[in-house]
């Protein structure tokens, strides 16, 4: 479903005349399958959002492809990117991203509005996801009256209201307390199970990880099994849940 090859990066930094390049992604080879819970860990400055940018095409790499659904998505224009994340990627954000000024029901139906669906035809769908995910007694609230938790809910609803076969997530748990936490958790297998939504989960947290059929570490730039340290590609850390 996700196949990154090669993928180098460096950032260009420093005034102009003195740029110097610094390299944070050295050769990155990660093939996701469909149906699959990956987890990647790594400390703070690794790369880890680095890499999730560039599989969904906010960063361009310096060197590498990235190809998703059977597409090779490593030269699509920015415009060919935005068409391409609505319809396969869905994305689950550490701070929500939520729109202060619009109740949870709007939120969740943005996506629905921005592709000129009727009224009758986005409530229905809407309400849908926001039952499913437990928060439909909250439609009505704006964001500053949710708890971190429903506000995160509220993101996931928008973020698979369009159905993506892909749900990518950084830090999704950075700003929940343990409770919603595992409730999260919970949510994301969930999700994968019953909608075989394949997932890339960028985490700190061993807990976290955990819910991965595999985990990969980044460190200096390369990909390494984080139960045996060897560079790349890795093997299966734990046996696939039912
Ligand atoms: P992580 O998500 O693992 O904490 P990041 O991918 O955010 O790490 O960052 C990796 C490294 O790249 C860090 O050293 C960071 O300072 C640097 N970096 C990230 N984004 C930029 C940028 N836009 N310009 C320059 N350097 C950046
Ligand atoms: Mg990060």
């Amino acid at each position: 479903m996700i196949e990154l090859r090669q993928i180098e990066h460096a950032f260009t930094l420093g005034r102009k005349g003195q740029e110097r390049r610094v390299p944070v992604l050295r050769g990155i080879d990660l093939t996701i399958r469909k149906g699959e819970i990956v987890t990647l860990i790594g400390r703070s400055g690794s790369g880890k959002s680095t890499l999730l940018h560039i599989a969904s095409g906010f960063i361009r790499p310096t060197s590498g492809r990235v190809s998703i659904a059977g597409l090779d998505v490593t030269d699509y224009s920015e415009g060919q990117w935005a068409d391409f994340r609505r319809r396969y990627l869905g994305f689950v954000f550490q701070n929500f991203q939520l729109i202060p000024s619009m109740t949870a029901f709007e939120n969740t139906e943005l996506p629905l509005v921005l592709q000129g669906l009727p009224a009758g035809e986005r409530r229905k769908q809407a309400t849908e996801i926001l039952e499913k995910l437990g928060i439909a007694a909250y439609a009505d609230h704006y964001p500053s009256e949710l708890s971190g938790g429903q506000q995160q809910r509220v993101g996931i609803a928008r973020s698979l209201i369009l159905n993506p076969p892909v749900l990518l997530a950084d830090e999704p748990t950075g700003s929940l307390d343990s409770e919603n936490e595992e409730q999260l958790l919970q949510l994301l297998q969930t999700l994968n199970r019953d909608h075989g939504i394949t997932l890339l989960i960028i985490t700190h947290d061993d807990k976290v990880a955990s819910i991965g059929n595999r985990t990969m570490r980044i460190e200096d730039g390369r990909l390494a099994d984080p139960a045996n340290g060897s560079p790349n590609e890795y093997r299966k850390l734990e046996v696939v849940k039912p």
